[in-house]
């Protein structure tokens, strides 16, 4: 049975309470170990450190999509976003580039111009078998405040590590779409930098990054609760 059936049927079965946060840990599992370098280190696995980091810095309710190196389609985890009706969602990702020069966070997020947004008429193979209410609508709703999420990660990172350069990457990514809750990809560094290699191999350096997720998550929704 696939997962979004499964947790479907959980979720009539049972009241589920709602997730606060919703930690997506990218790719995972044999076939899926995302892309690789510092040596042996490779994507899955690095990005299951810090959201398990980030799970236990944020307080109340914080699912993770995945607990261990397990696969998981893209579907699957929003699917477990939207089941638990997450409030945010948030995914990791590493990156590689060609060459050396490119380093640091980028934080990619679905445009906040409403107006700015061209949706392709049939929905992306990425998305799968994923039935979504209306992917404009999810888009529309949420996109103003993934920018707002983006901007106070960027904000705090920079603050607290001014040697990380901080992008945020506005565009229309298909994948985001799905998620019924204000959405970013992070892409924590560049394992083909050796800035970045020595920043990500160090477990201080990854607390340090899952203690700032964490300080600019609830900063956000802090400001969210003042805005509304
Ligand atoms: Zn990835």
């Amino acid at each position: 049975m696939r997962m979004r059936w499964i947790l479907l049927l959980l979720s009539l079965l049972t009241p589920v309470a709602a997730a606060a946060w919703v930690i997506d840990s990218g790719h995972g599992g044999n076939d899926d170990p995302g892309v690789s370098g510092c040596g042996t280190l490779n994507e899955a696995s690095l990005t299951l450190d810090v959201a398990v980091r980030l799970k236990d810095d944020l307080s109340g309710s914080t699912l993770l999509t995945r607990r261990s190196d397990q696969n998981l389609t893209w579907s699957e985890r929003i699917a477990i976003a939207n089941e638990r009706r997450t409030d945010p969602f948030i995914s990791l990702h590493a990156e590689v580039a060609p060459g050396s020069a490119a380093k640091g966070v980028r934080i990619y997020v679905l445009l906040p111009s409403l107006a700015e947004l061209r949706l392709p008429s049939a929905p992306s193979a990425a998305l799968g078998d994923l039935r979504l209410r209306s992917l404009e609508n999810v888009a529309l709703e949420y996109a103003v405040e993934s920018d707002h999420m983006a901007t106070e990660i960027q904000a705090v990172l920079l603050e607290e590590l001014p040697q990380v350069p901080v992008k945020i990457m506005r565009g229309l990514y298909l994948p985001l779409l799905g998620v019924e809750a204000p959405t970013v990809m992070i892409g924590v560094g560049f394992l083909s930098n050796q800035e970045d290699c020595q920043r990500l191999t160090d477990d201080r350096e990854r607390e340090r990054l899952a203690k700032l997720l964490a300080k600019a998550l609830k900063e956000y929704k802090r400001h969210r609760h003042e805005r509304s």
